[in-house]
């Protein structure tokens, strides 16, 4: 899992320093003497990760940082704050200036490499979510309305069985976040499964495993994607690193710094709330993508996509694809006399019985107007006329219902059949027969399936 980084110091030889380091790990390095150069790199790179030192001539890393997560074309670039060893304050300023991670110097490389991985990972996640979103317009205005989320009021799962602990972080939180704890794994799990937005586990309780157990949330369906802040202890260098590989996304040291621990919990709540913005509010676009709106059957682009795929497997070795035309009969004469809400209602019914007459893994899709296909994977010719010859049968069998219930309408429609026939067969001349089919059945006087070999 390689990045590009960008390395922000005003001290040559410090640069020098973490380019090596970093290159040494296959990294991408990216380097800028000052604040105002940086700011030009990022926006024209888009680097993965900007490690930033604080103390800089001319703009500081405070105001670097601020600006980045401002400005809306790099705002969701992880950002690295390198602080001095004793700047407790610089690290909490930095965390208010939006910084998604600090370094200490000097720079110990286990702390560097694994929070680039941790970061990397986070970068990857929103790259991902980013990249489903077609419309770039809409992503900045998702992301803008994301990023105005806060990272207060969150609810907050304190796992620690050592009581004192527990009680200061409790009381700490509860200044701006709703925490429960919970001294028991097995318990802590069901809970982490319910609205949380975040996990607060000691590493080093005395009755269970902190890091088995934040392995569990990470694994779980149900909990993988809540932030977990682990709470080590500085000598334990082992842990730490242990900790991090897990996938825990943020390390709190004992003795615990009351401020640092709220800062971090802030920071933590809000890339959660970030990213499950961006995903709910992608998941939806997505959605509006592959489904068509009146039915609520796959779409025309969503069949192709898969018909793609399956009929490569079948013209690999695979069982044949079956493919159905489906052309509603004279439905114009039904928008003509009924109107076309009418029309409507009978496509959504027409759907309803289209989808309950086909198996789970075919797909029933609206192709357009009123014709309709069927995807039948692993489905021969000769089942595919008898499936079709079912659905003719249901929907010319009973009237449709429209207007209430007060008018019912007699529908039909003609179907075209077709099969992949082996090696070099493709999906347009599927459907291209399938559709030569639905002709034959017009042809024949409508009502009518017609199945047609290669
Ligand atoms: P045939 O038996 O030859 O298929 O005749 P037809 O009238 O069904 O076929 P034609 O293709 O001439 O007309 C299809 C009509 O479907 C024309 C169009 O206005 C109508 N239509 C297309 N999409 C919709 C829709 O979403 N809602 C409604 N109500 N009508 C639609
Ligand atoms: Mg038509
Ligand atoms: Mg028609």
């Amino acid at each position: 899992m390689s990045a590009r980084i960008l390395v922000v110091d005003d001290i040559e030889a410090n640069v020098r320093l973490l380019e090596a380091k970093l290159s040494a790990e296959y990294y991408d390095v990216l380097t800028a003497p000052d604040g105002v150069t940086a700011l030009a790199i990022a926006a024209a790179e888009k680097p993965d990760i900007i490690l930033l030192d604080v103390m800089m001539p001319g703009l500081d890393g405070f105001e670097v940082c601020r600006r980045l997560k401002d400005d809306p074309e790099t705002r969701h670039i992880p950002v690295v704050l390198v602080t001095a060893l004793d700047g407790r304050a610089d690290r909490i300023t930095g965390l208010e200036a939006g910084a998604d991670e600090f370094l200490t110097k000097p720079i110990d490389d286990v702390m560097l490499f694994a929070r680039v991985r941790s970061l990397t990972r986070l970068k990857l996640i929103i790259d991902e979510l980013r990249q489903r979103e077609a419309s770039g317009r809409r992503m900045g205005v998702i992301a803008g309305a994301a990023s105005r989320l806060g990272g207060t009021g969150g609810r907050v799962l304190i796992v620690d069985d050592n009581e004192r602990q527990a009680l200061r972080v409790l009381a700490e939180l509860q200044r701006e976040h709703r925490p429960v704890v919970e001294s028991d794994p097995e318990k802590a799990i069901l809970t982490a499964r319910g609205p949380v937005d975040l996990v607060i586990v000691n590493a080093t309780a005395k009755g269970f495993d902190g890091l088995r157990f934040a392995a569990a949330v990470r694994s779980d369906e149900a909990t993988r994607h809540l932030p977990i802040l682990a709470i080590v202890d500085v000598d334990e260098r082992a842990r730490l690193v242990k900790a991090l590989e897990i996938g825990v996304n943020d390390i709190l040291t004992k003795p615990i710094d009351p401020q640092e621990l709220s800062a971090r919990a802030r920071t933590q709540i809000k890339h959660k709330r970030y990213t499950d913005f961006l995903r709910d509010n992608l998941d939806q676009s997505l959605e509006l993508a592959v489904t068509d709106q009146l039915t609520g059957l796959h779409n025309r682009r969503y069949m192709v996509g898969q018909l793609a795929a399956l009929v490569t497997r079948a013209t690999h070795g695979g069982d044949p694809v079956a493919a159905l035309m489906i052309d509603i009969d004279h439905f114009k004469k039904i928008n003509d006399g009924f109107g076309h809400d009418v029309g409507d209602e009978v496509l959504r019914e027409f759907a309803v019985r289209l989808a309950s007459n086909v198996r789970a893994v075919d797909l029933p899709c609206r192709y357009g107007g009123e014709e309709f296909t069927v995807i039948m994977p692993d489905t021969r010719l000769e089942d595919a006329h008898r499936i079709a010859e079912r659905i003719r049968r249901h929907v010319a069998g009973s009237p449709f219902r429209v207007l209430g219930g007060s008018e019912l309408l007699t529908v039909t429609i003609s179907i075209g059949v077709a099969a992949t026939t082996g090696e070099g067969d493709k999906p347009e001349a599927l459907l291209k027969r399938a559709d030569a089919a639905v002709y034959e059945a017009k042809a024949a006087g409508r009502n009518v399936v017609v199945a047609r070999a290669a």
